[in-house]
């Protein structure tokens, strides 16, 4: 794609950046086809194209952001889908966190709108805060069928439609908290190796019992594991609502913690049970790269960030104790096939460890949970999450499995059949304690 940028833009490295990607594109069109938002809306400015096509009149023009660029940026869920699909190359996730970024720099979003984003970027990130506020939206949950529906067939969310998904993904309870930061599990036998696991936000208050999945695991097959301290959010939730101060501030607090961490006791890698903050976590070297002082120790800890699943591949797993008689339908979180290109590994894990893996039909389409998706584009993500429930009912699982929590709760909200981790079977099929499975 030609593009017009002049001289002056061309000097700012971000703009150079999207120079290079959208010359990348040859706009012919192959992306539309697995976009969620284009196979739902049928329109044009809902696809990765139509995206890109707003994205550099937008930065090309130096405009500040439309309305109307701001809507199907929006409805955008940075599933990836459309990179996995495009022949040339093109990094459209790259391209739409700077329209993210451009967006919530020039854009003033209606008072209640900013409002809603605030609380949920200050609240989101932070466990304590978030505990709390699952308490409070289960008190809530009796009203919420009290506030006005939307509009039917209507994809505009409304302020109402997004309180009302708020309080639907609240848990009816909450675990008692998990492994404190600071802890260090000491491996079982002879040491192999020494990791890091990343503790999550939302992760460790609604299932700490993922972590401890592969806490157990690890330290039986030989591995010591270590809650780093100080460790903060990852930044996937601010990075993905276009706040870049926020995202890259806990990224430099992280490198600083995880490069003392593997100075001072040793680390083979970083492990991540969440997906969605694995994909940036591995990005860390990119988002820093202008840092001078970051550039090159985020670059490493970007080497070390493994998924659970991509690190397990590589060891030797006990024997497992299942009998071949467990149907798990595999949910490929889109962080994980379309952001990390990890699309075998989950699924041969099940398998060799004795449990009947089965594909998903239409299993490169998002469930709509997408970071604050859910919460922002209620409507939206509820046809999807419909959409993919009705694909895994097709194939008669009896669990479901998958490697990232937001898809966890998003695919649970609409189904009885129970979901998991991919890791909480991996560790009961090798000798730990049976995941709720009814
Ligand atoms: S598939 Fe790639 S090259 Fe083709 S229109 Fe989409 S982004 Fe551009
Ligand atoms: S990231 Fe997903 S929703 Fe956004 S344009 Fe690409 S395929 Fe469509």
């Amino acid at each position: 794609m030609k593009t017009e940028f002049s001289l002056a833009q061309l000097a700012d490295p971000d703009i150079k950046e999207a120079d290079k990607i959208l010359r990348a594109c040859v706009h012919c069109g192959f992306c539309t086809a697995t976009c969620p938002t284009y196979v739902l809306l049928g329109d044009e400015l809902d696809s990765p194209r139509g995206r890109i096509y707003l994205i550099k009149q937008m930065l090309e023009k130096d405009e500040k952001p439309t309305a109307e660029v701001v809507k199907h940026i929006d409805r955008c869920l940075s599933c990836l889908a459309c990179m996995t699909t495009c022949p040339s190359g093109v990094n459209y996730m790259h391209l739409v966190d700077q329209a993210r970024v451009r967006i919530e720099r020039d854009y003033a979003r209606p008072l209640i709108e900013q409002g809603l984003r605030m609380l949920l970027a200050w609240v989101l990130p932070r466990p304590d805060l978030f505990r709390y506020s699952m308490w409070l939206a289960r008190l809530g949950r009796p009203f919420a069928r009290l506030l006005p529906a939307p509009k039917p067939g209507s994809v505009n969310p409304t302020l109402f439609s997004r309180i009302k998904a708020m309080l639907a993904l609240a848990p009816g309870g909450l675990p008692p908290p998990g492994p404190q930061a600071g802890s260090v599990f000491p491996a079982q036998g002879n040491r192999r190796g020494r990791v890091a696991l990343l503790q999550g936000c939302a992760q460790q208050v609604l299932a700490p019992r993922i972590n401890q999945a592969a806490i157990n695991l690890l330290t039986r097959h030989g591995i010591e594991v270590v809650l780093v301290k100080d460790e903060q959010c990852c930044g996937a939730l601010t990075h993905h609502m276009g706040d870049d101060r926020d995202a890259l501030s806990r990224a430099r607090a992280n490198v600083t913690v995880w490069q003392r961490e593997a100075e001072q006791g040793g680390l083979d890698a970083i492990l991540v049970t969440t997906s969605g903050c694995g994909t940036v976590i591995k990005d860390y070297g990119y988002l820093l790269r202008e840092d001078r002082d970051y550039s090159a120790p985020a670059a490493q800890v970007s080497a070390l960030a493994k998924d659970i699943s991509e690190y397990l591949a590589g060891i030797a797993l006990l024997p497992s104790s299942q009998k071949g008689d467990i149907k798990v339908a595999y949910h490929a979180a889109c962080s994980l096939q379309h952001g990390q290109k990890i699309t075998g590994a989950p699924k041969e894990l099940l398998s060799k460890n004795g449990f009947v893996v089965k594909d998903v039909p239409e299993s490169h389409l998002c469930c709509g949970s997408a970071g604050t998706y859910n919460i922002l584009q209620p409507e939206l993500a509820g046809r999807l999450r419909d959409r993919k429930v009705a694909n895994i009912a097709s194939v008669e699982p009896d669990v479901i499995a998958a490697g990232n929590i937001g898809c966890m709760v998003q695919i649970a909200g609409g189904t009885s059949v129970p979901v998991v981790h991919t890791i909480e079977l991996l560790d009961w099929a090798t000798g730990g304690p049976r995941p709720a499975l009814n």
